[in-house]
């Protein structure tokens, strides 16, 4: 059973989770395992290999299927018990650890997935997003893909994963008081204010379709990293309807693409950011209460060509060797 233990020093939680203990990095030149007969999340083995969550489409062939992880960071089952040890904080690992896998063939990753396919693997994740909500327990959901064994993926199968925590995690959660404190001081949204400059300037504008903008941010940590944002303020990706999420899907896939012609198909990541989950906190009735206007969901792109090293361990510190303008413009004429 996973523990979560929270330090004062760092103020931060950490999930503990000796199920993983056996996926510590090997060798980093290795390929991943690429036989479909040993593929956990090939259609042939899936229903053996883990529990099936979710269905998409719900009758017949699926199309998209969401498995409970293997080895799961967090169990969804049981009490959170939040208790003090000291200056030391601690609960059970309750959460949620889901694997989306995005096709049922082994050898398309998403960026080789049609539109309409890749618009149903974000309505898979948009109704998981809705369902793991309703659980009370959990604060923050978190939906993020490793894509190659550089970003940390242990399968060659493409799929995205999704973990929900009983807190809001670190990096998301300071992400939303910069929003707030934006939004008190100035009644306006900031992400909607970066959308406003990054156009005006357009140097780091890589693609835009009135719908959603694709650029590299101002002050990136990682070489050709790039942002997917709705240009309509929405705070929450949960209430994009079917037609804004195949929008969204055109926008990714795009990325993707150029992200593949420029880097020669890089290990990446993504992680979306969205709203945490809505619930009411006893005591707590301003927790959160202007996220509808300070907010404003958008999906964060990184290739993995970097490796973090001590300095960026022991500062927090980036050293990006690529200025953004120059990744923009070679990921706008790709
Ligand atoms: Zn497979
Ligand atoms: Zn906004």
């Amino acid at each position: 059973m996973s523990e979560l233990r929270w330090g004062p020093v760092d103020q931060q939680w950490v999930i503990f989770a000796p199920e993983r203990a056996g996926l510590f990095l090997a060798d980093p030149e290795a390929q991943l395992p690429d036989d479909p007969a040993s593929c956990p999340l090939c259609p042939e083995n899936v229903d053996a290999a883990a529990k099936t969550i979710y269905l998409h489409p719900a009758e017949g062939d699926w199309r998209v299927r969401v498995v409970a992880n293997r080895y799961p960071a967090l169990h969804i089952e049981g009490d959170l018990k939040p208790t003090g040890v000291g200056l030391y904080d601690r609960m059970n690992g309750v959460g949620a650890h889901e694997v989306v896998i995005e096709s049922r063939d082994h050898h398309r990753p998403l960026a080789e997935l049609s539109v309409e396919e890749i618009t149903g693997v974000l309505a898979t994740c948009r109704a998981r997003l809705v369902d793991l909500r309703r659980d009370l327990r959990l604060r923050y959901v978190t939906i993020f893909k490793n894509h190659g064994g550089d970003a940390g993926a242990l399968l060659a199968h493409g799929h995205t994963q999704i973990i929900a925590t009983p807190f809001i995690p670190t990096l998301p959660r300071a992400e939303l008081i910069h929003a707030r404190d934006h939004f008190l001081h100035k009644e306006r949204c900031l992400f909607c204010d970066l959308i406003h400059q990054e156009e005006i300037h357009s140097r780091r504008v890589v693609r835009n379709d009135d719908a959603y903008l694709t650029f590299c941010r101002y002050a990136s940590p990682h070489p050709f990293e790039m942002w997917v944002m709705p240009r309509r303020h929405q705070h929450d990706f949960a209430l994009l309807t079917d037609g804004d999420l195949t929008l969204f899907a055109a926008a990714l896939k795009d990325a993707l693409r150029r992200l593949n012609a420029v880097l020669g198909e890089p290990a990446y990541n993504f992680a979306l950011k969205t709203a945490p989950s809505p619930h009411p906190r006893p005591g707590r009735p301003n927790d959160w209460s202007t996220i509808e206007l300070d907010y404003h969901w958008h999906l964060e792109i990184i290739p993995r060509l970097t490796r973090p090293a001590g300095f960026e361990w022991a500062t927090g510190i980036s050293i990006n060797p690529t200025p953004p303008e120059t990744a923009a413009d070679y990921l706008r004429r790709a």
